[in-house]
């Protein structure tokens, strides 16, 4: 899959900077060590100290000499020189490798059908990375309840949200205070426009529809979006703008449109049972002065009882044509969270303390577990399954069952055997395309 999708992924690693004083002398180029990284993550090792096991004996340390171009070889890593590696390396370097990974997918056009007014669209959500009872570092976020203080180090991610479930990471910005001296703590409405800032820098013809939860509903995100000309779809509670709540009249027949359509049991991804989908829009509304919109979205089952419920404010203006897509798009927010966040926490990936919190290490784990995931849900969700069985019909669960037995056999697979591994950008090439909704 790294091949097939991103044949130069070996130069950009060569291309990482070594943070090591003299990188020509080491005994691992700093793309063995990171390779070994991302396999820890693709693996689903759960914690350095297993991997460390799975490097002994066998052929995984030979094999991944193979992944980056080079001859077999039993010379392997000790995962102490990796967490050497990862607590220096700038993890400046590792978000330009996540932002060539998105350009190099948004290139070949492997995301184009998931876009909404041909944008991409894209969720911002932070989570915690770990957390402590004593301050780890000068720069953990705190906060103080019953007389105890937890210290944290959040994360503030941009992730591609798309209806089949593949979440793509687009850029990161971490969460934590400058140092022992500071007036306010940091935050993630502090770290969002810095994020922001950063994307427009990463990526700067990138238009996108960005979707956020509660804390995004404010004017300094309408004004970053406007100014950007990114599209914005925000969840509105009936707490936050007071002021935009109050221009939405209670009885639906008196806003501006409806629309509704029946949802059949087959449709994918959110409910396998059969709904009644009923969108309403009340267009314009005011705010400070802006003209914005209001969209909410219901589901109801056969008996009629309410499923789902949601209600956004967005600039982009409502229709016939485009209000269920509109909602529909809103929606995927909970995607960062779902696929996102949670697989990561306890789908097998084990986010947390587990792999290493020296100094930079966490961050640049952190960062390659995204990848990794990446790569994992590429398998997962393209029809690469069917293409090596030949089998049209074949399925990621028939053939491999969970994310988790996928990752133990190619665990399995590198340390027993000898892969062959195709020339980057050689051979027949094969077209990978992600699977039908
Ligand atoms: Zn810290």
């Amino acid at each position: 899959m790294l091949r097939h999708y991103f044949p130069r992924f070996v130069d950009w690693l060569k291309a990482l900077r070594d943070p090591r004083k003299r990188p020509e002398l080491c005994t691992y180029p700093v793309e063995y060590v990171l390779m070994t990284a991302l396999l820890m993550f693709c693996g689903q090792c759960g914690s350095r100290r297993r991997l460390g096991r799975k490097l002994v004996g066998g052929r995984m340390g030979g094999n991944i000499w193979r992944l980056i171009g080079r001859a077999y070889s039993d010379v392997t890593l000790h995962t102490d020189t990796m967490n050497n590696v990862m607590s220096e390396l700038d993890p400046q370097e590792l978000e330009k490798l996540i932002a060539a990974v998105f350009t190099e997918l948004r290139t070949r056009r492997v995301l184009d059908r998931f876009r909404f007014d041909r944008m991409l669209t894209v969720a911002v959500d932070a989570t915690q990375v770990f957390s402590s009872k004593k301050p780890h570092c000068d720069h953990c976020t705190h906060q103080t309840s019953n007389g105890v203080t937890t210290y944290f180090h959040n994360v503030l991610a941009a992730k591609v949200v798309t209806a089949l479930g593949l979440v793509v990471p687009l850029a990161f910005e971490f969460i934590e205070n400058p140092g022992k001296e500071y007036d306010k703590q940091d935050c993630e409405k502090k770290a969002w426009r810095r994020l922001a800032a950063k994307i427009r820098e990463l990526f700067p013809r990138l238009k996108i529809n960005l979707v956020g939860d509660g804390l995004y509903a404010e004017e300094p995100t309408f004004n970053e979006c406007e100014e950007a000309g990114w599209n914005f779809m925000i969840t509105l509670t009936d707490k936050d703008l007071p002021t935009v709540n109050a221009q939405l009249p209670t009885n639906r027949d008196d806003w501006t449109a409806t629309r509704s359509r029946r949802v059949t049991g087959r449709s994918k991804p959110v409910n396998r049972k059969a709904v009644r989908r009923t969108v309403h829009w009340k267009t314009p509304v005011t705010y400070h002065g802006q003209i914005v919109h209001v969209i909410e979205m219901e589901e109801t089952d056969k008996e009629g009882n309410r499923v789902y419920y949601n209600k956004w404010i967005t600039n982009v203006k409502p229709n016939e044509q485009n209000a269920l897509d509109l909602a529909q798009t809103g929606r995927l927010r909970w995607r960062i969270e779902n696929e996102g966040t949670n697989t990561q926490k306890n789908g097998g990936y084990e986010m947390g303390h587990l792999y290493g919190t020296k100094e930079r290490a966490w961050k640049n784990y952190y960062l390659v577990l995204q990848i990794g995931q990446l790569l994992n849900d590429l398998t997962r969700f393209g029809d690469y399954i069917q293409k090596i069985t030949g089998d049209r019909r074949a399925t990621f669960e028939a053939v491999y069952g969970t994310m988790r037995q996928f990752a133990e056999q190619l665990v399995a697979h590198l340390r027993d055997r000898l892969p062959v591994f195709r020339e980057p950008g050689c051979g027949p090439a094969q077209q990978i395309r992600l699977a039908r909704l």
